[in-house]
């Protein structure tokens, strides 16, 4: 039997209540198919563990969390800790250690979600976003001169570098040749930022060359949220920068549905280290305890993490059932619907054990 060590680290917020639902999912999933197994073992780090020792994770963290296969992250930041503290305190030192520069986000319209474009469902809206997720916008070079003088200035340095750029353009296009569309498009901003923008260009061209089957053109990304908007069916994967793939993913969440819905990977494809899966939206402290937070996007996730593991059978099986669920009206009311987690989480593992 094929078996795997999983971190989670619940954390904050709707993030215990959506990971203890997934876990549940693929604990159903484990057993129904008898051919691999989940050892996994959680941890108490996040904004609680802070208040109670002073740092969000312990100094070794992340040495514990390397013997690990994967992490199954939920969400951090509190409403009575500061968002620097939350976020460089576990999530970023986590992506940041183990390298994972691939910041993957799928979306589509699930089968019963309702897409704020009309006219749009199922099938006309599917996507994977590439983000580069270690470099460019957010590398944290700048400065400040003459702080709060009437002659301040401020400077933020993306920092673009080849090896950074090729990288990720090849997980890209790997991607892109294993979607059955095998169509990439590039977002840069090369009109007006003449410098990394316009390596990207150049390196997106040299790389594919190397995909020969697959076909690729290349977007501005103020045009690219308009295509986005009026076109999603000419669009399949996408790669983009740091700071242009997360915003183009918010518009793309909300496209789908909801933010309840979007998942996330963070990935390390040459393997050296353990790759995270989590849902896209935060710790929601608006709702935490009522019981309705939407486990949707923490189960998709897993699936991304079954298939990163290399159980694609698996994270079919999964990705299936939700989408039973979805279609069956089985919604929180994120989307709309009346159900709880616990109603939703129930109903995905039903479908899950029933399937053939
Ligand atoms: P962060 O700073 O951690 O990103 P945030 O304040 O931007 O957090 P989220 O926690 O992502 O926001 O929540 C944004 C909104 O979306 C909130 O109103 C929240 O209730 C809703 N929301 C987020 N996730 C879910 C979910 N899984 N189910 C239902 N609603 C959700
Ligand atoms: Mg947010």
């Amino acid at each position: 039997m094929r078996e795997y060590n999983i971190a989670a680290i619940p954390a904050d917020g709707i993030g215990p209540e959506v990971i203890a639902a997934g876990l549940q999912a693929l604990s159903v999933l484990e057993r129904r198919m008898g051919t691999f197994r989940l050892r996994v073992q959680e941890f108490p780090w996040g904004s609680d563990y802070y208040k109670q020792h002073g740092v969000m994770m312990p100094a070794d963290g992340l040495d514990t969390l390397k013997a690990f296969d994967a992490i199954y992250f939920g969400a951090v930041g509190a409403p009575d800790v500061p968002d620097h503290v939350t976020l460089w305190g576990l999530r970023l030192p986590i992506c940041q250690g183990f390298d994972q520069y691939a910041n993957v986000r799928p979306t589509k319209i699930l089968p019963g979600v309702t897409s704020p474009l009309a006219g749009v469902g199922p099938g006309d809206l599917d996507w994977v976003i590439v983000r580069e997720n270690s470099e460019g916008e957010y590398a944290g070079h700048g400065g400040r001169a003459h702080k709060g003088l009437p002659e301040e200035v401020a400077t933020e340095v993306a920092i673009f570098t080849r090896v950074g750029v090729t990288r990720i353009m090849r997980y890209a296009f790997r991607l892109a040749q294993a979607r059955p569309r095998k169509f990439l498009t590039v977002v840069t901003k090369s009109n007006a930022q003449r410098f990394g923008m316009v390596m990207w260009d150049e390196i997106a061209a040299e790389v594919a060359k190397e995909f020969p089957d697959v076909t690729w053109d290349k977007m501005l990304v103020d045009a690219m949220t308009m295509r986005m908007v009026l076109k999603p069916q000419s669009l399949d994967t996408i790669v983009a920068t740091n700071l242009h793939a997360d915003i183009l993913s918010d518009l793309a969440a909300a496209l789908a549905g909801s933010l309840g819905v979007a998942p996330t990977g963070n990935v390390d494809p040459e393997r050296r280290y353990p790759s995270m899966f989590e849902p896209i939206h935060g710790s929601a402290f608006d709702i935490a305890g009522k019981g309705i937070a939407n486990p949707v996007a923490t189960f998709w996730t897993a699936a991304q993490m079954l298939e990163h593991l290399g159980e694609p059978d698996a994270a079919t099986r999964l990705m299936a059932a939700v989408e039973r669920v979805t279609a069956a009206g089985v919604l929180t009311p994120d989307l709309g619907g009346r159900a709880t987690t616990r109603e939703v989480t129930e109903a995905v593992c039903d479908a899950i054990h029933s399937a053939n």
